[in-house]
């Protein structure tokens, strides 16, 4: 089985729940980005991130996260769509730092402080964005508190990236707990010691628990419904035609000393997929673009 996202929700608590796998779309993430475990950390949770943010965005609509630390991480960057594709990469992927205290990945030493930006494209006139100072530098903390004082939705978040010895991941997953209006507080309060109490997500489903298991596990004896699953998958919109565009743009001069340098190479920073355009490609995009 793929990836996938379960949402549900529950009218008695006025809270919807939404558990999202991402150990495949992370494991190409990092395929692809050749991450160090502490970077591979980094990126699996705010690819999670991206997923179950975007898994509350309405079709069309489209969602970044920007981890902008002083951490030697760099900017770590994920976006999602209402369709479960998600992308990601990490400025710096081959940074690694010593573990912490209990000899976990110390995330928060690689990303240093600094804002978590978030941008959601609502297909309005302007990008609608969200900034709030990261807290913990862990990613989970840091999402969970743009969500309640930016998006002003009190919410409960758990973001997890299991990695084995090696540093090849296990599993990667997350949880979000959310009101969605009329939120009923001791239920969520109850929900959210459930979840305390529990094994982290990458466990449960190392122990074989599916999200349907683990959502009727933290919903406890409160009714509710699933709505909907839906795959989660690494998708990158980039292109050949959008590498053109954004070589247009350069405008003329820039276009025509890269047509002097002899060509062009367009890496895309979120797959690394690379577009080369050859001298005879850039004389052709200059003769018609203009
Ligand atoms: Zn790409």
């Amino acid at each position: 089985m793929g990836d996938n996202l379960v949402r549900s929700i529950s009218k008695e608590a006025g809270v919807r729940v939404i558990v999202a796998v991402t150990t495949d779309a992370t494991r190409e993430a990092i395929q692809r980005h050749e991450t160090t475990p502490t970077a591979t950390v980094a990126l699996g949770r705010a690819l999670t991130a991206a997923a179950l943010l975007g898994a509350t965005l309405r079709v069309q609509h489209r969602v970044a996260l920007k981890f902008d630390g002083n951490g030697p991480l760099g900017k770590l960057i994920t976006e999602s769509d209402s369709y479960g594709r998600i992308r990601g990469y990490v400025q710096y992927p081959k940074t690694e730092v010593e573990r912490d205290e209990f000899g976990r990945i110390h995330v928060p030493a690689a990303l240093g402080t600094g804002q978590l930006i978030v941008v959601k494209d609502m297909k309005l006139a302007d990008l609608v964005e969200g900034i709030v100072t990261l807290q913990a530098s862990d990613i989970g903390s840091d999402f969970q508190h743009y969500l309640t004082r930016s998006e002003q939705i009190p919410s409960v978040v758990q973001l997890d990236t299991l990695l084995d010895d090696e540093g090849n991941i296990l599993m990667s997953g997350g949880i979000l707990i959310q009101s969605v209006g009329d939120m009923n507080e001791i239920i969520v309060a109850d929900m959210a010691e459930r979840l305390e109490e529990m094994p982290p997500i990458t466990q449960l489903l190392q122990n074989g628990r599916d999200p349907d298991e683990i959502i009727d596990t933290l919903f406890g004896e409160t009714k509710h419904e699933i709505l909907e699953t839906r795959n989660v998958d690494f998708v990158c919109g980039c292109s050949r035609a959008r590498s053109e565009k954004a070589l247009i743009s350069l405008g003329p001069d820039e276009l025509a000393s890269l047509i002097e340098e002899g060509q062009a190479i367009i890496d895309c920073h979120f797959c690394h997929a690379q577009f080369i355009f050859t001298k005879a490609d850039l004389e052709e995009l200059l003769a018609n673009a203009y």
